[in-house]
């Protein structure tokens, strides 16, 4: 387990406002208002939470290029970005994969987050929640990654392999509630508060890391390349995903499933600094078959969407028959309180749902779980940022609440248009999951599933 956080707060920056000591969901923030405030890392799950409400900060209009530079070259950002630099802020790996696109000897493969499509165009200008798909694959076209594949493909793998899990657990006496394991601050957050319940979370790897595994073995040969070539770098909402990249469980291909994350942030500083005008890009296609997804792969960026997913699948896996028409849309678990249940109807069975977001809001459904007042629930899903990754620590800053509030709200909206939009809204309709079971994996929960696709937890 890392002791140091991916998330740091400059105490040369820092104003002592204590914005973010009230909005850190692990009450890992400490220190004295005025003061500088430090970050307990044993607590700290990673979420850059506090990245998104920091006031403090340095600019080169208002304390001089001299000293603005020193922190920017200090963080290793480019010397294109001139925005100010807040004193709290996640290390940056910018440099990283700017390096890995000059090395002809690397093959690298690019994913990125459901959520990055739906932020990305903030940066650049372009009205809040703009959904920039086509324009991001064009953008890391013209970048030069050698292949534009994408996370949300893994996000429809991940609800074949959940999905499978979960009827497995409810049909054969498995431990429930089965709760989501795709957000790594949460499974950072269980493991070091409740470790005695982590039987409870899905042994799934995020989407991120399938994707990773996928890339560097079934990725390797349909590109015709040595898997020891293949660097992968990922794109996420999310600063707590470069911990989940650097754990040592998530290289069971022989190869670590990513080689480097950077935030939506920093990929617009990487666009930037390629002299590359986004805005004006063509929309262009993700490259097949591991670029393509569907709207349940969409949504798994606002907060109820892994479970909207997995429900559009398990209805399927458990009644045989298919949802279809607006009954796809699945409403009782949309929302954005921090915690909601739904009863959702799947031939004889009822599941019952829980959705959690926001970290804080999981710790009394925690204790509820170890007080017996949540037997007879299946599946609980629980994100760390307020609403889901669009929310998320590594999103295009927004400095005024009512302005986050409102681009939150505009991203979601955005997600689920794309969701109605997209040819197919099922992750068992995904032609490029089929194709990876039908040449490499086998089936949902397979041995070589498990192998590549599963993982394992600190259970004390
Ligand atoms: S990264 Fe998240 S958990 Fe860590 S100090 Fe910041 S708000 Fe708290
Ligand atoms: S909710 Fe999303 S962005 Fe926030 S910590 Fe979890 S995975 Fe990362």
């Amino acid at each position: 387990m890392a002791n140091r956080s991916v998330v740091q707060i400059d105490e040369d920056l820092c104003v002592g406002c204590q914005e973010c000591t009230k909005v850190c969901p692990a009450f890992a923030i400490e220190g004295d208002a005025g003061r500088p405030q430090k970050i307990v890392a044993e607590r700290c799950v990673m979420c850059g939470q506090c990245v998104q409400v920091c006031t403090g900060y340095v600019s080169a209009l208002e304390q001089g290029y001299e000293a603005y530079s020193k922190k920017r070259a200090e963080r290793g950002l480019p010397d294109t970005v001139n925005e100010p630099l807040f004193a709290a802020y996640n290390t940056s790996h910018v440099n990283e994969v700017i390096a890995a696109l000059a090395d002809p000897a690397k093959f690298t493969i690019v994913q990125a987050a459901p959520a990055v499509r739906v932020a990305l165009s903030e940066d650049f200008g372009l009205p809040l929640g703009t959904l920039s798909a086509g324009k991001m694959a064009a953008a890391f076209r013209r970048l030069g990654f050698k292949q534009i594949y994408d996370t949300n493909f893994a996000a429809d793998l991940t609800i074949m392999e959940e999905g499978t899990e979960l009827v497995e657990r409810v049909t054969k006496g498995g431990v429930l509630p089965m709760f989501t394991s795709c957000c790594p601050g949460w499974v950072r957050f269980i493991e070091n508060a409740y470790p005695e319940l982590t039987k409870h979370l899905s042994t799934c790897k995020s989407p991120q890391q399938m994707a990773g595994a996928v890339f560097k073995t079934c990725g390797a040969t349909l590109n015709g390349v040595d898997p020891a070539s293949v660097y992968t770098v990922s794109v996420m909402p999310c600063t707590a995903k470069a911990f989940e990249a650097a754990r040592e469980e998530m290289k069971a291909s022989g190869f670590r499933d990513i080689d480097v994350v950077i935030t939506t942030r920093e990929l617009a500083y990487i666009i930037k600094q390629a002299g590359i005008d986004f805005a004006a890009l063509p929309d262009e296609p993700f490259d097949d078959p591991l670029g393509e997804y569907t709207g349940a792969g969409a949504i798994f960026g606002v907060t109820g969407g892994v479970m909207e997913a997995a429900v559009r699948t398990g209805y399927t896996l458990i009644t045989g028959k298919e949802l279809s028409g607006k009954s796809v849309d699945i409403t009782p678990v949309r929302g954005t309180e921090g915690w909601r249940k739904a009863n959702i109807k799947a031939g004889d069975l009822t599941l019952r749902l829980g959705v959690v977001t926001g970290l804080k809001n999981v710790i009394p459904v925690l204790e509820e779980l170890k007080a017996g007042k949540l037997d007879g629930m299946h599946f609980i899903e629980v994100m760390t940022c307020p609403e889901g990754c669009v929310s998320g620590g590594g999103q295009p800053k927004l400095v005024s609440g009512a302005y986050r509030a409102e681009a939150y709200a505009a991203r979601r909206e955005s997600t689920f248009v794309h969701d109605r939009e997209l040819p197919k809204r099922k992750s068992h309709e995904s032609a490029a999951v089929t194709k990876i079971y039908a040449e490499f994996l086998e089936k949902p929960n397979s041995r070589k599933s498990h192998e590549l696709l599963h993982t394992r937890y600190r259970t004390v």
